[in-house]
Order: C-alpha cells, then sequence, then structure tokens
C-alpha cells in the first residue's frame, strides 16, 4: 500500500495549485471584527484560527486576522469554544 502511494506520488507531476490573499484579492485593508460572518471562515470547528498555509492568507493579513478574531472573542461575538 505504501508502495503505491509512493509511485503516486512520484508520478503526480502536476503543478500545485497556488492559494490566493483572501483578503488582498478583495483588497480589503483592515480584517473587521464585527464582520463574524467572515471571521467563522477561518477558524475551524473548536473555533480555532487556521493557520495561514491552510487557508491561503498572506503574512500581513494573517497578523490582521488573528487581532480581529481575538477582539471579536473579547466582544463575545464570536464563541470562544465549541460546545
Ligand atoms: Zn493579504
Amino acid at each position: 500500500m505504501i508502495r503505491i502511494i509512493r509511485i503516486i506520488f512520484m508520478y503526480n507531476n502536476q503543478p500545485k495549485k497556488e492559494k490566493k490573499c483572501f483578503f488582498c484579492s478583495n483588497q480589503v485593508e483592515d480584517v473587521d471584527y464585527k464582520d463574524t460572518r467572515l471571521l467563522r471562515g477561518f477558524v475551524n470547528f473548536h473555533m480555532k484560527i487556521l493557520p495561514a498555509k491552510r487557508t491561503g492568507v498572506c503574512a500581513w493579513h494573517q497578523r490582521k486576522l488573528s487581532q480581529a478574531v481575538k477582539r471579536s472573542r473579547i466582544m463575545a461575538l464570536l464563541s470562544t469554544t465549541h460546545q
């Protein structure tokens, strides 16, 4: 089984899909902490902030995003945990 996976991996020469930053492509400067609908897309089931590697958000916007999520938690707009 491992051998088959390795062979598939070896012959997979398709170019990797480049992820674009959601905020850069939509020209969003500041991430609004009141926009919970948007922020909900960048946290997982357990309300943890997703890494930039997974969402494709650039480093600058990831910093803004994490700050916005934390602000939203303090203002009780976004829940801190899943119950
Ligand atoms: Zn960006």
